[in-house]
């Protein structure tokens, strides 16, 4: 059987819900349709059991309790939440706020909103790997400083910032740490005891569940985290963000969180053997480079620029084929090269000239052998033109199995 194209390798901006997240949600569209908060009558009663049963599923995949979860539509809810909720509870104590360059635009953006509302944000650069300097961080810190917030794992590159460091610093200084841990959560272990996390946000569709619902951990003990409510009304999630429960998108968040910790390891090992061998393949083709860093990173993402080659180019050629994107998501609309390799100082041409490629559970290792011929075919063409071409041969044939 051939296999269908365009192959997906584009799993860190959204990934396929997997088919038993599909099949655990579709009952609570129609035979359990009731209000999670409707405690007068069965419909609401089997609601509220499907989200407390997900919200222990959600904690159990993060190492917190049920109480510490409060559900969103998403990650950059959630991120909204953390700082300006942060921001405007923690107003009396400082309003400073440090940060990383390289974040999110959900969290780049919340900063500079929060700057706009008269809050100081101190933006840390990053080496050429991608990570942040320690002892800027500590330096970084005034009596103001009422949040540190770092992302687990870059969304473009995967480089894994150290979690743990930044925790203890922050504690020391009797600061908040907020952890964006949309990359990690579900790809590698994510512990926000063992990593000292106080707020942390994560997101259902990263993880094969559905778009449309996500969560923030909120710290209930050492320290207990108060964050002012930016969506208010019924005071639902304990008050931290009203509205009705989207009592599908829940359940299947859950069955994500529980089959992302049944298969962790595996799926990790798997991953990043692939993810490794397309990386290997593609780096032996002249004038390839890795952004990022080569070890610490997420097991399935690998950020490659390729020398005189538009990035674009590279993808209008692929993309009947091959569906990745340049740089992230967000920013591949516009023509401003990505904010995260121009922070790692890789140079404005090469950064135009990156593509990412994220690998995800439904991905094949024939998938991934297409995409090694079909890439370095696509740059031999654009390189040297169709003549150079059809002098080479593919390296690798395609099975049809
Ligand atoms: C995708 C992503 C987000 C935004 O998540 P949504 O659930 O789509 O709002 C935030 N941060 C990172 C690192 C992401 O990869």
């Amino acid at each position: 059987m051939q296999h269908e194209l365009p192959i997906y390798l584009d799993n860190n901006a959204t990934t396929r819900c997997d088919d038993a997240v599909v099949q655990a949600m579709l009952p609570y569209f129609t035979q359990y349709f009731g209000n999670a908060a409707s405690n007068s009558h069965a419909f609401g009663w089997s609601a509220a059991e499907a989200v407390k049963i997900a919200r222990e599923q959600v904690a159990a995949l993060i190492g917190a309790e049920p109480q510490e979860i409060v559900f969103t539509s998403g990650a950059t809810e959630s991120i909204n939440l953390a700082l300006k909720g942060a921001f405007e509870m923690y107003a009396t104590k400082g309003n400073h706020i440090i940060t990383v360059a390289t974040e999110h635009k959900a969290v780049l953006d919340t900063c500079a909103h929060i700057e706009r509302l008269g809050g100081q944000v101190t933006y840390l650069p990053v080496d050429n790997y991608g990570l942040i300097d320690l002892q800027q961080l500590e330096q970084a810190i005034t009596g103001n400083t009422i949040l540190i917030a770092v992302m687990y794992g870059n969304n473009e590159t995967g480089v894994i910032q150290p979690i743990k460091e930044i925790s203890a610093i922050a504690h020391q200084h009797n600061v908040l740490f907020f952890c964006d841990a949309t990359q990690a959560v579900g790809k590698i272990p994510v512990s926000v005891m063992a990593d000292g996390i106080d707020i942390m946000s994560f997101s259902a569709h990263k993880i094969y569940g559905p778009k449309g619902v996500g969560a923030l951990y909120i710290r209930r003990r050492n320290p207990r985290v108060r964050l002012a409510a930016q969506i208010d009304g019924g005071g639902h999630e304990r008050g931290f963000r009203s509205g009705t429960l989207n009592v599908p998108g829940i359940v299947g968040f859950g069955k994500a969180c529980v089959i992302c910790s049944d298969r962790l390891l595996q799926d990790a090992e798997t991953l990043s053997t692939m993810r490794n061998r397309l990386e290997n393949e593609l780096l032996q083709l002249p004038g390839v480079y890795l952004n990022g860093h080569p070890h610490q990173r997420l097991p399935n993402v690998t950020n490659l620029a390729f020398e005189g080659i538009e990035g674009n180019t590279l993808l209008g050629n692929l993309n009947k084929e091959i569906a990745l994107s340049g740089g992230s998501a967000c920013t591949s609309a516009s023509m401003e090269p990505s904010h995260v390799l121009q922070a790692m100082g890789v140079n404005e041409g090469l950064a135009h000239n990156s593509l990412r490629f994220s690998l995800g559970r439904h991905n094949t290792n024939e998938q991934i052998d297409y995409t090694i011929s079909t890439v370095a075919k696509a740059v031999r063409y654009l390189r040297d033109g169709p003549k150079a071409c059809n002098d080479v041969k593919r390296n690798k044939t395609i099975k049809h199995s």
